[in-house]
């Protein structure tokens, strides 16, 4: 595929109809949004408009549909629509939905990619954020099994089994552009069991499901004398979910995914594994400026460059580029410059300070204390010319104290590692 800039829409579209969970009628808009604002959704019916970043750290539930947002702003079945927006590659796009589900129409795609065609998708400034993988990988969530290579097209090969006369077993490999989306996904529906239904309707799902919105299966074959748009539109439509559970990793997904009996808790499981992984192209996360709106700290003291990776408040990578500039280095050592461990503790902790800060409402009023150190090793000197990266992952969160678990690299090896522990306070 070719990859040019950023690219959202031109003008608004919209679609309603009925959610095929919640059964609540739905009107959703598709509106211009400004570049690198990413895919964002908005809950127009609640007061103060809530709005939800369709990334994986929102993900809420996972149970026959993908659910983003939290309470009472939960959005519940968001893949077919965002399946329709990675195929159009849109990177940047508001979704104003009037109700908690988008819906579900008639159990495919093709109403969001065609919406989305009418909205005029367009290439707009900046660079988008691109996953590749540098190495193949595996990834698996309960039956579900994922082998990820790298490739420079996004390609599904897909494999389901189900003991239905009408199913058994199938196989589909798809490369993702606009038009074989169009030509080969798009139009394939969402697919149901008489048998379930009872069980379903008593957790609370499918309350909107009819044989107008999904291909309903009885023991035998198609219920209510439906018919397939294709013999193998099962696998096709399992396809399409998996492209639209990966748009949550908020970026364009480059790499062959060959994906055995695919569900959604398994295609969240394998877009994390993705933003893990991945070799991201693109802009960085967070800029000196906005490190600066976030940390106090201020030169020499400020050690860290970027933010190349934000996971919720999960994980957070930054960035330090050490020159001979250093002020300590003067000192330490004349003739022999080392960075001081201490330094790169600190630095460290300072990415980590992006974490936690990145999960309060009011940064500039915040600062972060370090309360504990634990198991700090320092494996390797670091000196003028070295790229410091620093890979913090939250362990655990106790009110305001929370630990941390933070390695500092130099070319992909360990210079030193830590745990940290640290508490917010007002400033
Ligand atoms: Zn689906």
């Amino acid at each position: 595929m070719a990859q040019g800039g950023r690219r959202g829409i031109r003008k608004k579209a919209a679609v309603s109809g009925t959610g095929l969970h919640t059964g609540a009628r739905t009107e959703v808009a598709f509106l211009p949004a400004p570049p690198g604002q990413g895919i964002l959704f908005r809950r127009v019916d609640l007061a103060g408009k809530p709005e939800v970043p369709a990334l994986l750290s929102e993900v809420e539930a996972v149970e026959r549909r993908t659910a983003i947002g939290r309470g009472e702003k939960t959005i519940h079945t968001v893949e077919h629509l965002l399946a329709a927006v990675a195929a159009h590659e849109i990177d940047d796009l508001t979704v104003e939905v009037s109700g908690p589900e988008p819906p579900i129409l008639d159990g495919s795609f093709q109403p969001y990619f065609e919406a989305l065609e009418r909205a005029g998708p367009t290439e707009t400034d900046g660079e988008p954020l691109v996953l590749t993988v540098p190495a193949p990988f595996t990834v698996s969530e309960g039956d579900s099994t994922y082998v990820v290579a790298p490739d420079k097209d996004l390609r599904l090969t897909v494999t389901i089994e189900w003991p239905h006369p009408l199913i058994g077993r199938q196989t589909g490999s798809y490369t993702v552009t606009p038009q074989g989306f169009a030509r080969d996904l798009a139009p394939a529906r969402t697919f149901g069991f008489t048998s379930e239904v009872a069980g379903l309707q008593a957790k609370g799902l499918i309350k909107g499901a009819s044989s107008a919105n999904a291909i309903v299966l009885d023991e035998r074959g198609l219920a209510n004398g439906g018919q397939l748009r294709w013999p193998d539109e099962f696998v096709r439509h399992k396809a399409a979910d998996i492209l639209g559970d990966l748009a949550l990793t908020g970026g364009r997904v480059r790499a062959h995914i060959i994906a055995t009996r695919p569900s959604h808790g398994g295609n969240i499981a394998l877009a994390r594994a993705m933003a893990r992984a991945a070799r991201r192209t693109g802009p960085p996360k967070m800029d000196i400026g906005r490190i600066m709106d976030v940390l106090p700290h201020r030169y020499p003291f400020l050690l860290v460059d970027r933010i190349i990776e934000v996971e919720g408040q999960q994980r957070i990578v930054g960035i330090k580029n050490v020159t001979i500039n250093e002020p300590f280095f003067q000192g330490h050592f004349p003739g022999h410059p080392i960075m001081p461990g201490v330094l790169i503790i600190e630095a460290m902790a300072q990415v980590g300070g992006m974490l936690l800060m990145g999960a309060v409402a009011d940064p500039e009023k915040k600062v972060v204390y370090f309360t504990s150190l634990n198991n700090v090793k320092w494996r390797r000197p670091v000196k003028p010319g070295d790229q410091l990266r620093f890979e913090l992952e939250l362990l655990q969160v106790r009110g305001m104290m929370c630990k941390m678990q933070g390695v500092a690299k130099v070319d992909g090896e360990v210079v030193a590692e830590a745990e940290m522990g640290a508490m917010v306070r007002d400033r």
